[in-house]
């Protein structure tokens, strides 16, 4: 009886409970996990000890994870961890380890609705990810202008059906759809870019689908290990070394603080960005020295060159 709430090894009600709390929720941070657990293990508290939510330590948290995992991986169910690229924020997903994921998609959007979510995913990991630039994410425009669906379609990759388009409407309650339901998340500046629990549901189909033998499309951080799409990449274009902003100093620290590239050893002082800036810096460069003068004929960066003649008045 006094060991009561030491039985935390045995997939029970709390378990369930914290299963729950998953399913009712796309992710949950460490944060978000240490009151539910609180209130899960007050509820099942005989000797009135009121837990708070500090008192919850990420060793409570995979513990319950570790034995819910064993009572969901016959269903092709495991809840994973990773760290946010923004900060240093722990988020635990309930994934579908099933080797086609994306088809769990099927369950609430149409064929159609699923085959736009493809043209993203292409223009997010091939057209936005070339060797010179990896952007990795999609502006809602672009992601509007995949409503319609390509003329000559690969049969094999729509599975025999031929995509039909979706409207502008369509594409846009979809966008917000892919938001509303934890893939994509949606930055300052416009770009969509795959959330951290799409990145750990997706990982081994995107890996399937956009690395071959000659071309390693999805990248890996050098230092975490996990998939990188923002961040920074070495300067050498042809080395595969890539760390999370969050990840640097970690890596640094494994090399006795030389601020160097994992892989190939290079200064990292002159690293390229990984992510939306990667876009910036691209249409600066290919810009080049000719944006002081055709400013008028671009609508994006007018703003800024306009306070040039009326500032100084002598
Ligand atoms: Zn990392
Ligand atoms: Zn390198």
């Amino acid at each position: 009886m006094a060991g009561n709430e030491e039985d935390d090894d045995v997939y029970n009600n709390s378990h369930r409970a914290f299963l729950q709390s998953f399913l009712s929720r796309a992710t949950l941070t460490f944060e978000e996990a240490r009151p539910i657990l609180a209130a899960i293990k007050n509820a099942q508290a005989q000797d009135g000890r009121d837990i708070q939510p500090a008192d919850i330590t990420e060793e409570d948290v995979s513990t319950y994870i570790n034995v819910t995992n064993a009572a969901i991986s016959p269903f092709d169910l495991e809840i994973r961890n990773t760290l946010s690229q923004h900060d240093r924020t722990r988020i635990y997903a309930l994934v579908n380890v099933s080797s086609d994921s994306i088809t769990q998609l099927a369950t609430t959007h149409t064929p159609d609705e699923i085959s736009w979510v493809k043209r993203c995913l292409d223009a997010m990991f091939e057209t936005n990810n070339s060797h010179r630039s990896e952007v990795l994410a999609i502006k809602s425009t672009e992601a509007l202008r995949l409503a319609k669906a390509p003329a000559n379609q690969d049969v094999e990759a729509t599975q025999g059906a031929q995509a039909q388009s979706l409207t502008m409407m369509q594409a846009q309650r979809m966008l917000q759809a892919m938001v509303d339901e934890g893939w994509f998340e949606h930055s300052k500046k416009d770009f969509y870019t795959l959330t951290p629990r799409a990145l750990m549901e997706l990982r081994g189909w995107l890996v399937e689908t956009y690395n071959d033998d000659e071309d390693e499309r999805i990248k890996t951080c050098s230092a975490c290990k996990s998939l990188i799409t923002m961040g920074e990449r070495c300067s050498d274009l042809d080395c595969s070394g890539r760390l999370h902003h969050h990840c640097k100093r970690m890596a640094f620290r494994a090399q006795n603080n030389n601020e160097r590239c994992p892989v190939c050893k290079k200064d990292w002082d002159n690293a390229l960005p990984v992510g939306e800036k990667a876009a910036v810096q691209n249409r600066r460069s290919t810009n080049g020295g000719a944006s002081r003068r055709s400013t008028t004929a671009q609508t994006d960066g007018a703003d800024d060159s306009q306070n040039d003649s009326t500032a100084d008045e002598g």
